[in-house]
């Protein structure tokens, strides 16, 4: 059940062989160079460009041959070794090597003059096949994490890229330094009465509410991490939390762990307290609530996890006795 629900997050969509094995190859770019049917993901401060010659269809990402860059990378410019497609119905064939780019503004304008014909993740994660996600997902990620990580975190000195982009290693110590992702948990808790938790954050509009998350601490479970979060944020305890799927948010550099939760026993659901720094107000929201836009709440992204979850509810049968299941566990999916 978990993986279907990740499966359908839209981040969380894919379509390529890693091929991790070849990132081994100290050659590994010089033969994708010299392969004309390797295809290059052009990016420029996170954004990618549409292929223009899909207009009418679905949108897919421009893919260029390395013939199409000519001048635009020296040898020592940042390639990252995505993968080999998997996409049958893609234009490339199953197995085209896939590698991204970074560029600069010089050779971003080169390349496409109009800042607005480049497009973001967020906007197009939903849009975008399942490949074509999952690529410009995966070079936001490792591309933020060279962006951040340039130097040795042993002695400070600069390091270089080695292993098909995916490992940073340093020319003084030898330490190879490994892209991180920071973990942080969401949580969707349930009430009694068939009623969700949801606040709204102090840097959003006021009528802008998702579900409660954080960042997973070192040393520290995801349960745990879901337990002491809605703790700080709402001073309400919840108990058993219930992994349901995750989503790559590489915004900069994380993976959210979707989680739901139920009120634990003896606590109630009027307690709620409101961090006051973070969270300016919590509600619960039964089923009617969220589904009348008459109310005017503004519910997450559709390309975010927090949305997923809450449809996920909505989707679900509601309790035939909401009363009854009062500090029982929350049905799960
Ligand atoms: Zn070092």
């Amino acid at each position: 059940m978990s993986f279907r629900f990740t499966a359908r997050l839209p981040l969380s969509r894919h379509a390529v062989d890693r091929d991790n094995d070849a990132r081994a190859e100290p050659e590994l770019f010089e033969r994708l160079w010299a392969d004309a049917g390797t295809r290059v993901l052009p990016l420029w401060k996170g954004k990618a460009l549409l292929d223009a010659s899909a207009a009418g269809v679905a949108p897919r990402l421009l893919l260029l041959t390395p013939a199409d860059l000519p001048g635009v990378l020296p040898a020592a410019a940042l390639r990252v070794y995505l993968g080999r497609s998997l996409d049958a119905e893609a234009a490339e064939p199953v197995g085209t090597a896939l590698v991204a780019v970074p560029l600069d503004a010089e050779q971003a304008a080169a390349l496409e003059p109009d800042d607005t014909r480049w497009v973001g993740l967020r906007d197009y994660a939903t849009l975008l096949s399942d490949r074509d996600t999952g690529i410009l997902t995966e070079s936001l990620g490792i591309l933020h994490w060279h962006d951040s990580h340039p130097h040795c975190p042993r002695c400070g000195a600069a390091t270089e890229v080695t292993s098909g982009g995916w490992v940073r290693h340093c020319p003084v110590d030898g330490s190879q330094v490994f892209p991180r992702t920071d973990a942080a948990v969401i949580v969707l808790i349930t009430d009694g009465l068939d009623r969700v938790l949801l606040g709204s954050n102090a840097m959003w509009e006021a009528n802008r509410y998702s579900l409660l998350a954080g960042f997973v601490e070192p040393g520290e479970s995801f349960e745990s991490a879901v337990v002491r979060e809605v703790f700080e944020e709402s001073g309400m305890r919840v108990a058993d939390p219930v992994y349901q799927g995750s989503q790559p948010w590489p915004f900069p550099a994380s993976i959210m762990v979707g989680f739901t939760a139920r009120l634990a026993d003896g606590q109630h659901s009027a307690g709620l307290v409101p961090d006051g720094t973070e969270i300016l107000d919590l509600r619960w929201f039964s089923r009617a609530e969220l589904s009348d836009p008459e109310n005017g709440i503004m519910l997450p992204g559709t390309s975010s996890i927090a949305r997923a979850l809450i449809d996920d509810w909505l989707a679900r049968p509601a309790p035939v006795a909401p009363d009854a299941a009062a500090g029982q566990g929350n049905p799960g999916v």
